[in-house]
Order: structure tokens, then C-alpha cells, then sequence
């Protein structure tokens, strides 16, 4: 009953990491990598993340995360003006004292993101130079890094790892052997998590990112990898250039991804199967329960997910070998075969993969196969709402916790209930 890796894949899915994947490079409906700030900064509560943009990046910052006021939000925009962008005024200068200026007002803030955008990108602003030249200035009390989460070079979740990413060579070198949790997860998850490993005895147990930005995990030859989020692949290969090993496990959504997940690292550890058994049932039967809720609302409906998050093909996997979903077509911006391998074998063969977008096209798929729910972003929702389908926005699956074994049950919710609006509706 708890062994799960005993279930049988799918018949279909079996073994099918080689299945032919549709790709398509057209135009796409994703938004930019300066979406991952919105989670980000609510995760690394001492760190300051200042988009180098424009004021279109400054308002979908703040509507993206507008509902939450902060007195001191540790988010912001320096607009670069016409002056600027026509080369009148140097803007290095103006970036530096605009820095200075917050870290003086902000003492809380030990970790500096400057964050590169379109704009800053068109005009050559060299950031990576400008975070030297504060490094500096203001070392040690405040470290300054830089990433792009220009939509040029990253969809959505990808700005995470562009986050990350520029933090693996600030962490120190360590040869402990220690469990390293990479992606992003919500506190009561990571929590959560703690309380499951502590009772595995896998430990030390560390997160990237961590709550506290100023205080980063070691890493080295006895750091062993599990990531949580399957976007940060570039983030996981530089730590493993700095020696860490990667495991190889789905991803922690659901009651068989969860304990999938942290059989991985129990195997690692040497737990024995029965210890695992004895920690891990009775939170699978919670799961279980949860999902059981939902099931009957979900069973035998048909899901297409365009792409958005990259989160589209574990989610898939759950909703289909979990709550009997029939996956038509799953779609994600970018396909790391090396991060979702084990994920990619438990789709059932019948299921489209595609990787990339062209949008027009992948519409019209869609209304030719007309699923019962669609999961997309929020620029595509409404018009097919319009044209009489359910949809689901993706952007909620990231900033909703939905990892773990007592969130299986909402994460079910999550798909039913614009089903159940749409039955309501009908009815
Ligand atoms: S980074 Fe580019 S895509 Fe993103 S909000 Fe700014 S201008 Fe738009």
C-alpha cells in the first residue's frame, strides 16, 4: 500500500524517455523571468531584488504581485528614462547611487539582486559591472549579484534559476556530506519537509534558496542534490561542477511524487524500507483522503496544458496516474530531459508532449481536440473562456504551495473546481 515505486507505470509510459516530443518555435503567450521576483522575495526575507527596467516591467511587477502591501516591499523598479535609453546621461552613475541610497535606508538587506530586463538589455547596461563596482563599495555588510530576467532570454520560472544560478559561486566550499533542496518552496512546505526527513534521519538537510539570503548553503563532493522545482537545471549542473551529486527522482506533487521524491534521498541515506514505510503511510493516506475528495470531479476528463510554468509535465503525471485525468496534450516552454527524465516515463504514450510554442497552432489543436480543461497562462484564459472552455491559470500553480503530501488534496482542488464552476454553469 506504501510502496508506490512498486505501482506499475503506465502501461503507455513505460520506458519512453526516447518519445518523440512536438517541437514548435513560433510565436508564444509566456510571461518574462521578472515573474520569479514575486515568490522570490516573499522566500529570501533579507534580500532586495531592483529590476533595471522600464515602467511596463515596474507595473507587471506590481500587478503580478499587487495584492500584497508591503510597508517596505523588498521589491523594485529603477525606470531608466528617455535620458537614458538615448545614451544622455550615465546611468551607470545614477544605478549606483540609487544603491547606495536604498542600502543606506534598508539595513535589513543583506543580499542585493540587480535584475537586468529588456530595456536594460537593449542599452547594453552592463550589470554584472555595476554589481563589481557596489561589491566594492559595500562588502562586507551587503553582497551584490546580478541576473537577467529579461523576457529576450527567459520565460517565467526561468528567472528563478537565473536567481540561483548567481548565487552557487558565492556559497562556500564544504566537503560535509548534507541533503541540498534546490527550488524555490513556500515555508510551510519546507517545513513540512524538514519534519519528514528529521523522522527519515536524513540530514543536515539545506534549501537554495534559503529564508535567509546572507547565510547560504555549502556545497561540495559530499552535497547530494534533490532538486524540488524542475526549472532550475542550470542552477543544478554549476552545482555540480562545484561537485554536488545529483539524484534522480519525480518531482514532490501528489502522494506518489512526494514519496518518490524523498525515497530518493532515503535511498541515498540507507533508511530502511521498513522505517520508510512507518514515516511516510500515514501521510500518505492523509494525501490519499485529500485527493480522493476531487477524484470524482477530475476522473475521465480530458486536460491540455499549454505551456507556461514547466511545472506542465509533473503536474500532468499527478493528475493522470492520481486522479484519473486523460492528458491530451502537455505543453512546456523548455524540455530538460535531464530534470524531468523520470517524470517524462510516467506519461502514457498517447499523451502530445510539446516543447516551445506557436501559438495559432497550438490553438487550434486545442479546439479541435476540445478538452474538458485547459491549464494556461492568464492572457489566453479569458478569450477561451469566451469561446466556452474551462481553463485553469497556470500562474496560480506557482504561487500556490502545492508540493507535499498535506497539499495533494488542494492540488486537486485546484483543477476541479473550474470544473465544478463550469458544471454549475451548465446546470
Ligand atoms: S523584462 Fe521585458 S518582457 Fe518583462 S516586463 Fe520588462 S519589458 Fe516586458
Amino acid at each position: 500500500m506504501t510502496d508506490l515505486s512498486a505501482l506499475p507505470p503506465t502501461s503507455a509510459g513505460a520506458g519512453c524517455d526516447e518519445r518523440p516530443v512536438l517541437r514548435e518555435r513560433g510565436q508564444r503567450e509566456v510571461f518574462c523571468g521578472l515573474t520569479a521576483i514575486v515568490w522570490l522575495h516573499r522566500k529570501m526575507q533579507d534580500a532586495f531584488f531592483l529590476v533595471v527596467g522600464s515602467r511596463t516591467c515596474a507595473h507587471l511587477l506590481q500587478s503580478a504581485a499587487g495584492v500584497m502591501i508591503f510597508a517596505e516591499p523588498r521589491f523594485g523598479t529603477a525606470i531608466l528614462g528617455d535620458r537614458d535609453l538615448a545614451g544622455l546621461a550615465d546611468a551607470n552613475d545614477e544605478l549606483d547611487r540609487l544603491c547606495v541610497s536604498l542600502l543606506e535606508r534598508r539595513p535589513d538587506v543583506s543580499t542585493l539582486f540587480l535584475v537586468g530586463s529588456c530595456p536594460s538589455e537593449v542599452i547594453k547596461l552592463d550589470l554584472a559591472k555595476a554589481a563589481e563596482r557596489l561589491n566594492a563599495q559595500l562588502r562586507p555588510r551587503v553582497r551584490v549579484v546580478n541576473f537577467s530576467g529579461s523576457g529576450i532570454e527567459t520565460t517565467f520560472t526561468q528567472g528563478e534559476d537565473n536567481a540561483l544560478k548567481c548565487l552557487v559561486p558565492e556559497m562556500p566550499a564544504s566537503n560535509e556530506r548534507q541533503l541540498l533542496v534546490v527550488g524555490g518552496l513556500a515555508d510551510v512546505i519546507e517545513d513540512q519537509f524538514v519534519r519528514v526527513f528529521d523522522a527519515l534521519g536524513i540530514g543536515p538537510v539545506n534549501f537554495l534558496p534559503a529564508r535567509r539570503a546572507g547565510t547560504l548553503p555549502a556545497v561540495g563532493p559530499g552535497t547530494v542534490m534533490l532538486p524540488a522545482q524542475p526549472f532550475v537545471g542550470d542552477t543544478v549542473r554549476m552545482l555540480q561542477d562545484r561537485g554536488a551529486q545529483l539524484l534522480s527522482a519525480p518531482y514532490p506533487l501528489g502522494a506518489e511524487g512526494t514519496t518518490e521524491w524523498f525515497r530518493a534521498a532515503a535511498k541515498a541515506w540507507g533508511v530502511s524500507p521498513e522505517r520508510f514505510d512507518e514515516v511516510t503511510a500515514p501521510l500518505i493516506a492523509r494525501a490519499k483522503a485529500g485527493i480522493e475528495r476531487h477524484r470524482a470531479r477530475l476522473e475521465g476528463k480530458s486536460l491540455f496544458m499549454l505551456p507556461d510554468s514547466q511545472l506542465e509535465i509533473p503536474l500532468a503525471r499527478f493528475l493522470q496516474r492520481e486522479a484519473g485525468m486523460n492528458l491530451l496534450e502537455i505543453g512546456t516552454p523548455y524540455l530538460d530531459r535531464r530534470m524531468i527524465s523520470t517524470e517524462l516515463a510516467w506519461l502514457p504514450a498517447s499523451t502530445v508532449v510539446s516543447e516551445g510554442q506557436d501559438v495559432e497552432r497550438q490553438l487550434d489543436r486545442l479546439r479541435t481536440a476540445q478538452p474538458d480543461l485547459t491549464v494556461c497562462g492568464l492572457g489566453l484564459a479569458n478569450p477561451l473562456e469566451a469561446e466556452g472552455f474551462a481553463t485553469k491559470w497556470s500562474i496560480e500553480l506557482v504561487f500556490t504551495p502545492i508540493q507535499g503530501y498535506d497539499q495533494a488534496g488542494d492540488l486537486a482542488e485546484l483543477f476541479a473546481r473550474p470544473l465544478e464552476r463550469r458544471a454549475r454553469l451548465a446546470a
